[in-house]
């Protein structure tokens, strides 16, 4: 109805190329996904590790499904906590070395439920201006007083810190940013938050699995503990599977499981999931070449990229974003490089800030040098042919 509200929103999406479209995949994800006819060369997941069609994950997920059906029934505060969500809790707590942990059904569930079950009315929350919407909803639904502060700027942290009168105040950052790549200063912001009396929540749903010895994410790379930090980590990421947890000081988790809704007020995660994270977990402490092989992809893609029009953001993570700039143009770089067999996601507004939009590059153990050859191939050639335009 050409009257509607809601044909006019979309239009405006439309007319600012921002409208998204789900993108049908045949098949299970992997380093080419099938969408169509066409079968395409993707850097598009955080299947970082590459165990998101892990056989031996995906027995362990088949051999739970024997065990425990496919649905939990209830909430966990019901009956939908079983012996298996028991058992990955306290690995997953011992996994990152904190003392206590809460599992939930999603990375963004955990960080909404979190951040509400802490920090209420009367309180104050430091953001980092770049954090996932997750973290900032969290923020939001809260009801704190929440303070942005410019993305990894210690010292505006620092001065906002002690200018605040709240007794409560908690520093909410990614570790590693989503849409760009880069590291939170981790040590020095725990140090911070310890001298300001301030909580620190960080989210690690981009290093856990990918980050320090074993993946056992980035308190062990950067061998950060503080009695004030709860830690967030993803398990649909590097681990392959779904789900999430915060881990941190006992009282502190205990909190949110007293309060936080979205874990109150969901079904329990599927039993046969946390089955398959049990092994995900093994394959992550094991597979040490998976880490050491993303790394060399890395350095690959940065090498081949040099002398592109475009810029890759500096980072050391699988997450590396080609800024464009422009919304129209960045999708007509992934249409190019879609035309030529290449699909890598087109990142917009809202997700980035205007004027930045980007091709978000992920990388996966489960690539090839080659595979980074092929991408890289693929920019030159979209870029001869846009000069050529
Ligand atoms: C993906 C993501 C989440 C959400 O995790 P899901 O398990 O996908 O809901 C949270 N935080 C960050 C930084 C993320 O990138």
């Amino acid at each position: 109805m050409s009257d509607s509200p809601f044909a006019a929103r979309l239009q405006e999406l439309e007319r600012q190329s921002l409208l998204r479209r789900h993108r049908v995949v045949a098949g299970p994800t992997g380093t080419r996904v099938r969408i169509g006819d066409a079968e395409l060369l993707a850097f598009c997941s955080n299947d970082y590790l590459g165990l998101a069609n892990h056989p031996e994950i995906v027995e362990a997920a088949a051999a739970g499904l024997r065990r425990y059906g496919v649905g939990a029934g209830s909430s966990a505060l019901v009956t939908g906590h079983m012996e298996v969500h028991e058992a990955l809790t306290g690995r997953l707590a011992r996994f990152v070395g904190l003392p206590s942990a809460l599992l939930f059904s999603s990375g963004y569930l955990a960080n909404v439920g979190t951040i509400t079950a802490l920090a209420g009315p009367g309180d104050a929350i430091f953001s980092d201006a770049l954090n996932h919407a997750s973290l900032i909803d969290g923020c939001r639904l809260s009801r704190a007083a929440v303070h942005r502060y410019p993305h990894r700027d210690l010292a505006a942290l620092e001065q906002q810190l002690a200018g605040t009168k709240a007794t409560a105040r908690f520093v909410v950052s990614d570790i590693v940013f989503s849409m760009d790549g880069d590291i939170a200063p981790l040590p020095e912001l725990a140090a911070l938050c310890e001298r300001h009396g301030a909580w620190l929540v960080v989210d690690d749903a981009h290093g856990f699995g990918v980050l320090g010895r074993e993946g056992r994410g980035s308190l062990a790379h950067f061998g950060v503990a503080s009695p004030r930090l709860v830690y967030v980590g993803t398990l649909g990421k590097a681990a392959g599977v779904a789900g999430a947890f915060v881990a941190g000081p006992r009282d502190a988790v205990e909190v949110v499981l007293q309060s936080a809704r979205t874990h109150i007020f969901s079904t329990a995660f599927p039993p046969a999931l946390a089955h398959a994270l049990l092994t995900s977990l093994d394959v992550i402490a094991r597979d040490e070449w998976r880490r050491t092989h993303l790394a060399a992809l890395v350095a690959r893609l940065r090498a081949g990229a040099k002398g592109l029009p475009w810029r890759l953001l500096p980072s050391e993570t699988p997450i590396q974003p080609l800024v464009v700039g422009d919304n129209a143009a960045a999708l007509a770089l992934a249409e190019a490089l879609r035309a030529r067999g290449v699909l890598v996601p087109a990142i917009r507004p809202p997700t980035v800030p205007p004027g930045t939009a980007r091709l978000r590059i992920s990388l996966s153990a489960a690539h090839t040098l080659e595979d980074v050859d092929a991408l890289v191939a693929a920019l030159r050639d979209a870029a001869a042919g846009r000069r050529g335009a």
